[in-house]
């Protein structure tokens, strides 16, 4: 069952209870953000990853509002509804949390900005922006992208689908996951012509599909039988 999303709240970070909403010093706070239309397998597993081999305290999948680079290229699903997966996708994987900041500032999503909100959000944290290498590779292309990489630990992690030319003049940390070959466009496609979903995307963001009536989702959307 999927509730609304709730907000950033990051998880403990000492063993010692501290004060509800206080600011916790010290976190290593990563932030992926994506579209996620839909959140599929290989953002968890790019999270999840990420997150254990740097030791990141919390993960923020950070939904876009406006993905100003796809703007006018395809419909974009609702953000709310993006939201409600990329939700739905972590809700019972430790540390990994939604992030609304974006679709509560409206208008345009520029990481710069965000990484300013967590900055003043959670003040001596510790802030990590992770891509795959296809977004690293346009990152000159990003608004003010000299403060993302002041402000933030550019992670980069690979993705299949050809290499893919990294700037030299920036630091990168390259973090190793498991490399799969599934991208939320064919994805999209496979709602259209009726491949099957299994495996590339969980269930419980199937659901979510499913009761809003995602992507034209209007039949069984897998192979093996969940009813
Ligand atoms: P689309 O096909 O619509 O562009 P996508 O699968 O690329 O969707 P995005 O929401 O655009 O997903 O990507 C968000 C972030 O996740 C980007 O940094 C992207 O590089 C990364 N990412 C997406 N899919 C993978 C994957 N399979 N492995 C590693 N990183 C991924
Ligand atoms: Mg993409």
């Amino acid at each position: 069952m999927v509730g609304p999303a709730t907000p950033l709240r990051l998880p403990l970070v000492s063993s010692s209870a501290p004060t509800e909403g206080a600011p916790r010093f010290g976190a290593r706070i990563g932030l992926f953000g994506g579209t996620f239309d839909p959140p599929h397998v290989g953002h968890l597993v790019t999270a999840v990853n990420v997150r254990h081999a740097l030791h990141l305290d919390v993960v923020i999948l950070m939904v876009n509002n406006v993905p100003w680079q796809k703007e006018g290229s395809r419909q974009i699903t609702p953000a709310e509804d993006r939201l409600a997966m990329v939700a739905a996708a972590v809700e019972d994987v430790p540390r990994l949390v939604p992030g609304r900041t974006e679709i509560d500032y409206g208008g345009h999503s520029f990481t710069a900005d965000t990484l300013q909100t967590l900055a003043e959000e959670h003040p001596g944290a510790e802030l990590f922006t992770i891509v795959g290498d296809d977004a690293a590779a346009g990152l000159h292309t990003w608004t003010r992208y000299d403060e993302v990489v002041e402000q933030s630990r550019l992670v980069v992690v690979d993705r299949p689908g050809g290499p893919v030319e990294l700037s030299d003049d920036v630091e990168w940390i390259r973090v190793e996951v498991p490399r799969l070959e599934v991208s939320s466009t064919d994805l999209r496609a496979r709602f259209v012509d009726g491949r099957p979903l299994d495996y590339l995307v969980t269930e419980p963001v199937l659901d979510v599909i499913v009761q809003r009536g995602l992507y034209g989702a209007r039949r069984d959307l897998t192979e093996t039988d969940h009813s």
